[in-house]
């Protein structure tokens, strides 16, 4: 029966698939598909791994029958028991061998699919007993995956698979059909893993529209919709899913007709970007002559060519923090992370790229152990260059990895979240620090241009001192407004009151970019609100002339700059500042 979910837009497009419920494990998985050659060996590395957890199961059993029964309480052996009769089960060993070898997913993939159906099971059963053998079952199947975390892979990496027609969706029900994620949450370092992987779109429970697990999605590129609630409760395993990214609408088990209207308005986005693509080469100038830059906002060094390939006139905005993730505390060290920058600037082709120091904390945790020792309130925690500034040694193993990177092509060293003089003043001598210690090595490093990103209150309302000591200054407006306004921004049960245009957040952008200007001093924004086109002709009209993005976004906003004129916005912007509604102002401009 057709049903659908509201959630919050992310990332715009139409995708149509079918559901793939990622299992809430612990332990990390891949998803890919499998070659069906390879279908006899996924199932051995899958045998392998069950028996292997069989056999400790059963030492563990001996070494129970050796202790006294004062030793060993009688829970413990019930409980090893239990565990056997999972691992033998046969709606478990069934029902995975169906997923390798009729979808051809990959062994782990399939495990933690089977396990999301069993699991629903159990949450349906009458008997609390029976209820709770629910944790029995997802123990068992995290030991199998740790077993085989240790047993490598044969098969080859993640393919896209192509993007198929609404004619292919109606005719073809085989393995080669769009997959959608539908997960309760995921973390930057699940989302980066998914860069490279085979859906068309993803749906999360929890999330607002500028988490990082949503600015991820958006630099895929992918329709998506965060914060739908109980979607991972209520869409089934194999389930057709449509995802409206732009209006945030989750359409499940769509009757013909939806199928075909919404396969209609998927071709029209294709459309679209095919008519904007021939903007690619088309100077951003607008109609007063006014030069816009549009720069790129990436994760990962392998997206600078993507980005220089959409026309970005640099990297405004590498959030290194990626680098660090989901690496189980091994950090990378300095050589690691300069190839890496330095791959960066080379696929920039000489074009400028600002490299952010590591961000993490908040909702970007370096590993999703972390994430459940969290702080209380990470957001106002050991967060950015307040992490950064507690670990020297760390710190200044990332600043020579970045001016080593500098002798490569231009760089911009920008330092997150400062609210401090202290902290200004600290970062600047631990960068002469990393610089000395170059030196010492006789080891090569280029000039950087200095820059601060402008996302606490404090910070923005202490531009000039920060302008004392930085050649440039890069507004994150994401957490401008989160902390203008104390709203979690990962939250979406306080997502309505994220609000770009709330006049003091507009006064705080406003005051940095004209003190900048004033003072000859590069300003730009890198955070979400660059990158959308509903506030381009505003940001253009404060005086902006700096935009950082996501590659993808980069063309839309393109064509508002080439239809907009920066002089007579100027007079209609200072009107926005100065009204108690200022949506209402933009909505009337049209
Ligand atoms: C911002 O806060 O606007 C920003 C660009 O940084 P991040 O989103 O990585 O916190
Ligand atoms: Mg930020």
């Amino acid at each position: 029966m057709t049903f659908s979910l509201h959630g919050l837009p992310v990332a715009r497009g139409v995708a149509i698939g079918r559901a793939v419920l990622m299992a809430s494990s612990r332990v990390e998985v891949a998803h890919y598909f499998i070659e069906p050659e390879r279908i006899a060996s996924e199932i051995d590395r899958l045998r392998s791994g069950r028996n292997a957890v069989i056999d400790e199961l059963h030492r563990l059993q001996l070494s129970v029958a050796q202790m006294g029964p004062n030793d060993a309480p009688h829970e413990l052996s019930a409980m090893l028991d239990v565990h056997l009769m999972l691992l033998q089960d046969e709606a478990l060993t069934s029902g995975v061998k169906h997923w390798i070898t009729d979808r051809l997913y990959n062994a782990e993939w399939a495990l933690t699919t089977q396990l999301e159906i069993i699991a629903r099971q159990f949450d349906e059963m009458e008997d609390e007993y029976l209820r709770e053998r629910k944790a029995d079952l997802e123990q068992v199947v995290e030991r199998i995956l740790r077993y085989m975390k240790g047993v490598a892979s044969p098969v080859a990496p993640p393919t896209t698979p192509r993007r198929k027609t609404q004619q292919d969706l109606l005719l073809d029900d085989t393995v080669d059909v769009p997959l959608v994620l539908i997960a309760h949450d995921l973390s930057p370092a699940d989302m980066l893993q998914f860069k490279q992987s085979v859906f068309a779109g993803f749906v999360t429970d929890v999330g607002g529209k500028t988490s990082h697990t949503a600015i991820v999605a958006r630099s895929m590129d992918i329709p998506a919709v965060v914060g739908a609630r109980a979607a991972s409760q209520l869409v089934r395993q194999d389930d057709w899913v449509i995802i409206d990214g732009d209006a945030g609408v989750v359409i499940v088990d769509p009757s013909a007709i939806i199928l075909a209207e919404y396969g209609f308005k998927q071709r029209q986005g294709e459309l679209e970007r095919e008519r904007l693509a021939r903007l690619r080469h088309t100077p951003a100038i607008t109609l007063d002559g006014e030069r816009i830059e549009l720069l790129a906002n990436i994760e990962m060094p392998d997206d600078a060519p993507g980005a220089f390939k959409a026309g970005a006139a640099g990297v405004g905005l590498f959030r290194s923090e990626f680098l660090f993730m989901g690496r189980q505390g091994h950090l990378p060290d300095e050589e690691e992370q300069y190839q890496a920058y330095r791959r960066a600037v080379l696929g920039m082709e000489g074009l400028p790229v600002t490299i952010r120091t590591v961000d993490v904390g908040a909702d970007k945790p370096l590993d999703r152990a972390t994430k459940d020792e969290a702080h209380l309130n990470p957001a106002l925690g050991l967060r950015a260059i307040r992490w950064s500034l507690a670990d020297p040694a760390m710190f200044r193993t990332q600043l020579r990895a970045i001016l080593r990177a500098a002798v490569h092509g231009p760089v911009n060293l920008l330092i997150p979240m400062l609210a401090h003089g202290s902290e200004i003043r600290q970062t600047l001598s631990l960068i002469d620090f990393a610089r000395a210690e170059l030196d010492n090595r006789g080891v090569a490093h280029g000039a950087v241009q200095l820059g601060a990103m402008i996302e606490v209150p404090a910070a923005a309302l202490t531009v000039r001192m920060f302008l004392r000591y930085f050649d440039f200054l890069s507004i994150g407006t994401n957490d401008l407004i989160q902390y203008t306004l104390a709203i979690d921004r990962a939250d979406e049960s306080v997502a309505h009151l994220y609000d770009p245009l709330h006049p003091a957040v507009l006064r705080l952008l406003a005051d940095t970019i004209a003190e900048c200007r004033a003072q000859g001093k590069g300003v730009s924004v890198c955070g979400e609100m660059a990158g959308d086109v509903q506030f381009t002709r505003l940001l253009l009209g404060l005086g902006l002339r700096s935009f950082s993005m996501h590659p993808a976004q980069i063309l839309a906003v393109k064509q508002e700059v080439l239809r907009a004129d920066a002089g007579k916005l100027a007079a209609w912007a200072q009107q926005v500042l100065t009204t108690e509604d200022p949506a209402a102002l933009l909505l009337a401009k049209g």
